[in-house]
């Protein structure tokens, strides 16, 4: 088994989440006390926060390299960044590390094929759903087409990531206002939705949509066993 070396904090809600996915899926695979071999190295989630807020992409990607050198140096074989958003910075990691990123968008566009749906709407916060990074990797190396909400709409979406769900609160108001966001691109024609923040799926499940769900933080831990197991 591969030891996995996980990006977190962004928020600590997630990366929770992928601790559990990722040990009770090497547990579903191999049994017994079978559990995965991983380091993680948390930040501190304001720090980050606030230069994503200002635009300092750059310090960013400085501290991606460094929290992925740290990992490295502790003997990790592969790297997951634990959040959709800081995928802006996967290949300057990749490059400047010289180790493998296991790719979020590119674990899920394998889902999204695999489901046959070829447009399907994405969630996240607004360097996600605006910027072109993630949408390119669905676009370029799965040719699936991406639809984004209104811009009144991206603002609640985005509020409601780091007002709410970084911070542990799961409001049924805002369960209600994401079911709407996705049943309008449900009528822009999108076939599923990719919950492309990982801590959307603390909110949103699949009996909450009409259409197919994809939840972005199991999808990739999954991935993540399976490529530490050489399955
Ligand atoms: N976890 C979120 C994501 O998947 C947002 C936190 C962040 O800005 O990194 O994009």
């Amino acid at each position: 088994m591969k030891t996995i070396g996980l990006i977190g904090g962004m928020s600590w809600e997630s990366t929770l989440e992928y601790y559990k996915i990722l040990n009770q899926t090497v547990k579903l695979k191999l049994g017994g006390l079978h559990s995965a071999k991983c380091l993680i190295y948390s930040v501190d989630f304001e720090e980050i926060e606030m230069l994503q807020h200002e635009d300092r992409w750059e310090e960013l990607t400085n501290k991606m390299i460094d929290a992925a050198k740290r990992l490295k140096r502790g003997g990790a074989e592969f790297i997951m960044i634990c959040t959709n958003t800081m995928h802006k910075m996967a290949e300057d990691i990749e490059k400047n590390v010289g180790i493998k990123v296991l790719h979020i968008a590119e674990a899920t566009g394998k889902k999204v094929v695999e489901k046959g749906i070829k447009k399907v709407g994405l969630l996240g916060t607004k360097f996600t759903m605006e910027g072109d990074f993630y949408k390119k990797v669905l676009k370029d190396k799965f040719d699936i087409d991406v639809v984004i909400p209104d811009e009144n709409e991206r603002e609640i979406v985005h509020d409601i990531i780091y007002k709410e769900l970084c911070k542990g609160e799961i409001k049924e108001s805002s369960k209600e206002k994401y079911k709407k966001v996705i049943d309008n691109l449900a009528k822009k024609g999108a076939k599923g939705v990719i919950l492309g923040c990982t801590e959307i799926p603390l909110l949103i499940k699949q009996e909450d949509a009409n259409i197919e769900v994809f939840d972005t933080t199991t999808i990739h831990a999954v991935s993540a066993v399976d490529f530490a197991l050489d399955i």
